[in-house]
């Protein structure tokens, strides 16, 4: 933000902004992916981190095709909402023991980070298709169906076994 002058002056400049929001963010949780997966304890929960982590590399380069198509070089804003979702993980993760319960912890701290995501796209989708931008829209689609596909895998994974043998 300048001292005399606010950056963000119209429609266009906020939209460009949320992109570089969740460009910062998706980089960040391809750093962060690595550590979950080798912290995970079942099979099938890090199998869906190892695919949701190629799977984010993917909506990464999605993201440089948006900066492409709006003439502008991919860049990021601090996010810090997603960099305290993974300093919790960190601080949460950290004071577990039991890898039971381990699990349960990534889960917990894995669907907040897809929340994250889920209503940044939201946003991105909705603003995109007003400013006329659905060539944008379509690829925001595409990183939005897989957040929520990977929420509810997780949703799945929990109930189905990983919160009972937590608990
Ligand atoms: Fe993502
Ligand atoms: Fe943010
Ligand atoms: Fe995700």
């Amino acid at each position: 933000m300048g001292l005399f002058t606010k950056d963000i002056k119209n429609m266009d400049d906020l939209f460009v902004h949320t992109l570089r929001d969740i460009y910062y963010a998706e980089n960040q949780i391809v750093k962060a992916l690595p550590d979950m997966i080798e912290q995970a304890g079942d099979p099938a929960l890090r199998q869906g981190f190892e695919s949701h982590l190629a799977e984010t590399k993917g909506q990464v380069r999605r993201l440089d095709e948006v900066f492409r198509l709006l003439g502008k070089e991919p860049s990021g804003v601090d996010c810090p909402a997603i960099d305290g979702i993974i300093d919790e993980t960190e601080d949460v993760t950290g004071e577990v023991d039991d890898p039971r319960v381990l699990d349960a912890a990534l889960i917990a701290a894995a669907q907040a980070v897809e929340h994250y995501e889920i209503t940044r796209y939201g946003t991105l989708i909705a603003w995109a298709k007003q400013l006329g931008r659905s060539d944008c829209a379509a690829l925001f689609q595409q990183n939005l169906d897989e957040e929520k596909a990977t929420d509810k895998k997780l949703t799945t994974l929990a109930e189905s076994n990983i919160n009972r043998k937590a608990a």
